[in-house]
């Protein structure tokens, strides 16, 4: 008996090694394992046989049994495994590009017109011997409103829609932080940084919550200046604004100043240049009336540079802050901001630069 069951194991492996097929693998398995199986059968013979003769017979057919379980279990796996990787082979996708592709898709992406125009201010400041600063989006309200002269009950206040934010660790319902309005919170922090004479510009991104049309959009793009010395006057403030303008627009640009108010100056001018849209004619930019508001500057208030830790007695400087945004408009003759965050690839494509 024990001859039959190693002959039966020995036909059972040779006959596994030539399947490949799910179903011929289950045939043979209930040909040895199943109920009328040839091991089904031998155990089913030992009813008949001796004391001794199943106590060596019948742990050898159990042997058995498990054996051809075991090679059958990984036979079957075996082949899960290989139509899993056939099928990864069969599917692979080339993602690579190949030259004649690349060359039939020529889309090499362009810089943001706000970028090109940021970082040509920058370079126009910088060889003037201004610093570059940054600061973050989320602010307190020391910085955005306190230490730029806007006390809570200040009316300034009301000028700026203000996405505020409710602060999860507070007790109570106050919210004190929220996405600045403007980057004059860098000038704060510019001045807190560092001792006068120093002069620096903080270009970024600014946040009001505004209904949009053609010239207002909720996220929009301002670059702050500010110059701090010794005897710093109104004529310094307008030859950097003049300079400035005339490098950008690579023309005389005729500008007019207007006094307007702003807490953290004093005086405070608003810089208006003429709509480079209707050359002065009137249109949606510039709201029929042929300027455009484009710069808020002054002469810093005492009470900013003493937030600043500045003395006001020893020291004085101007301030202003452009909006990147209109000028961006202006120059390239885009008739609605909107366009800037539109994401329409058809209009980002006119900026390619390389
Ligand atoms: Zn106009």
């Amino acid at each position: 008996m024990l001859e039959k069951l190693e002959k039966l194991f020995n036909e059972f492996t040779s006959a596994l090694e030539k399947l490949s097929k799910e179903a011929e693998i289950l045939n043979l398995k209930s040909e040895y394992l199943g109920k009328k199986g040839a091991i089904s059968q031998i155990l089913a013979g030992l009813r008949d046989c001796t004391p001794e003769e199943k106590k060596q017979l019948g742990p050898a057919a159990n042997e058995v049994k498990n054996k051809i379980q075991e090679l059958i279990n990984s036979k079957l796996q075996k082949l899960e495994i290989d139509a899993i990787n056939e099928k990864l082979a069969s599917e692979r996708e080339d993602l690579s590009l190949t030259d004649s592709v690349m060359a039939s898709n020529n889309h090499h992406g362009g810089i943001h017109p706000v970028t090109l125009i940021q970082t040509e201010i920058e370079d126009i400041f910088l060889s003037m011997g201004f610093d570059i600063l940054d600061g973050p989006h989320i602010e307190d309200e020391f910085h955005n409103f306190e230490a730029l002269n806007i006390p809570a009950d200040h009316p300034a206040r009301d000028m700026q829609d203000t996405f505020w934010f409710h602060d999860p660790h507070a007790e109570t319902d106050e919210k004190k932080f929220l996405l600045r309005t403007h980057t004059s919170t860098i000038q704060v922090r510019g001045m807190t940084s560092r001792k006068p004479p120093f002069r620096f510009i903080a270009p970024g991104k600014v946040f009001r919550c505004e209904r949009t049309d053609a010239s207002h959009e909720m996220v929009f793009h301002q670059l702050e200046g500010m110059m701090v010395g010794k005897d710093i006057s109104v004529a310094n403030l307008i030859y950097f604004m003049k300079s400035l303008l005339s490098e950008i627009f690579k023309k005389e640009v005729e500008v007019r100043l207007r006094p307007g108010f702003f807490p953290f100056v004093e005086p405070g001018f608003e810089l208006d240049i003429k709509c480079l849209i209707c050359s002065g004619k009137g249109c949606s930019v510039c709201k029929q009336v042929g300027w455009v508001e484009l710069l808020p500057c002054g002469m810093v208030h005492p009470n900013v540079l003493k937030a600043g830790g500045i003395d006001p007695d020893e020291f004085n400087g101007f301030a202003f802050g452009l909006g990147l945004d209109r000028l961006v408009m202006m120059r390239y003759h885009i008739d609605d901001i909107r366009h800037l965050h539109g994401a329409d690839l058809r209009f980002s494509e006119q900026f390619k630069t390389f």
